[in-house]
């Protein structure tokens, strides 16, 4: 593309971001300074979550953590409590990581040059783009899934995704201007969400349609090329619902490391591909009794007998490499009844600042525990979309 070009693209989208930009909680407005902590945090949070299911959290964060000082002296739990609900846990323990290596390695302040940022816990490519682009001005394009959607409508690239990443982000660079690169990086992704969407782009109102190579072949929906996903086989297993007299749940913590590492959980059994139901019915009474008694008939700490139940229907949820299906089983344990090893009772006041991801949350939900239907309702919805081709 000429220099006349890219000076004619950063031209138009510009002039278009100046009347269209979106109001978002994390941008300076013009004018203001802007802050790399917010727009830190605020990029790790976007990664695969819609900006809808973004600010409430980013907000409530803020409040809790307005500095990064303030993050790095926080303890992780917290910060995991926190997130709950967000998904993808890992971000939290890496935002919490990085945080402390700011602090430690750069007296707090974070650096402006994007090897530098790379080197930062939990930051890869995408994220020390943007926050060298959006924070400090520097002239580099931030490749996520909306502007590569816009990029290879843009040049009509029809290598197959994503082993055509390096092409679309030779692409990106090559458009991005030496003024006003952090406003062009945010141009770009307002673009994409609300102009440049995956179904029915609304080419009329798009200040790049002249230069738009797919618009001009008509096709701009065929953009990006990607190659078939491939989702993951189901796994399946059953999950225990514990209540004390009094309302107490038992919960217990997962392992720190792998999925959902360090988040709380309701026993279950493993997820497996080949999980059968007389193998929970048969776990069910290990829960608190040092050896199987009957059949789904626990014997408490105490003498008490503690029958579970089978909630009808199941649970689904749909992780990034794989679907799940979870049986549920409830029971109520008498007062006294002291939690297995590993585990703890949960007052039901207390359950909402426990860092329990989604899925637990539809377990409670599904055995009538959870109090939050709102949240659910949201978080459904935002699976759904993820489902269906996320667009933040
Ligand atoms: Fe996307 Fe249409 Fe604009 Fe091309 S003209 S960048 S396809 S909205």
């Amino acid at each position: 593309m000429s220099d006349d070009a890219v000076r004619r693209l950063s031209r138009r989208l510009l002039a278009w971001y100046d009347r269209n930009r979106r109001d978002l909680p994390w941008r300076a407005r013009p004018g203001e300074t802007r802050d790399p902590y917010r727009v830190w945090v605020s990029e790790i949070m976007l990664q695969q979550t819609t900006v809808a299911a973004v600010i409430p959290y980013f907000e409530r964060f803020m409040a809790r953590f307005p500095r990064v000082r303030d993050l790095a002296a926080a303890d992780c739990d917290d910060v995991l409590k926190l997130w709950a609900g967000l998904g993808y846990y890992a971000r939290a323990r890496n935002l919490h990581a990085c945080a402390r290596a700011v602090v430690e390695r750069h007296r707090g302040r974070f650096p402006d040059i994007v090897a530098d940022l790379r080197a930062l816990p939990g930051v890869g490519d995408y994220t020390a783009a943007a926050i060298a682009a959006i924070a400090f001005d520097r002239s580099v394009v931030a490749v996520d899934g909306n502007v590569e959607r816009v990029v290879t409508r843009l040049f009509a690239i029809t290598e197959l995704l994503p082993r055509g990443k390096p092409t679309v982000r030779r692409a990106a660079d090559s458009i991005a201007p030496a003024r006003r690169a952090g406003d062009f990086a945010q141009a770009l992704m307002d673009l994409g969400a609300t102009v440049c969407a995956p179904k029915r782009p609304d080419c009329p109102r798009c200040p790049w349609r002249a230069d738009c190579a797919a618009f001009a072949r008509g096709d701009p929906e065929a953009f990006p090329v990607k190659a078939a996903k491939r989702q993951g086989r189901l796994r399946r297993g059953a999950a225990f619902v514990a209540l004390r007299a009094d309302g107490a749940v038992l919960l217990r913590t997962r392992p720190a490391r792998g999925l959902l590492g360090g988040m709380s959980e309701v026993p279950t059994t493993a997820w497996t591909h080949d999980f059968n139901e007389q193998d929970a019915s048969a776990a069910a009474p290990l829960l608190f009794a040092s050896r199987p008694t009957q059949p789904a008939r626990s014997a408490a700490r105490g003498g008490n007998a503690i029958v579970w139940r089978r909630v009808t229907g199941a649970v689904t949820h749909v992780f990034t490499h794989f679907p799940l299906e979870l049986v549920v089983y409830c029971a109520r344990a008498p007062q006294t009844t002291a939690a297995p090893e590993g585990a703890r009772w949960v007052a039901r006041a207390d359950l909402a600042g426990e860092a329990l991801p989604t899925v637990m949350r539809k377990v409670l939900a599904h055995a009538g525990q959870d109090r939050r239907p709102e949240h659910d309702e949201r978080r459904e919805h935002d699976d759904r979309r993820k489902k269906s081709g996320f667009r933040r």
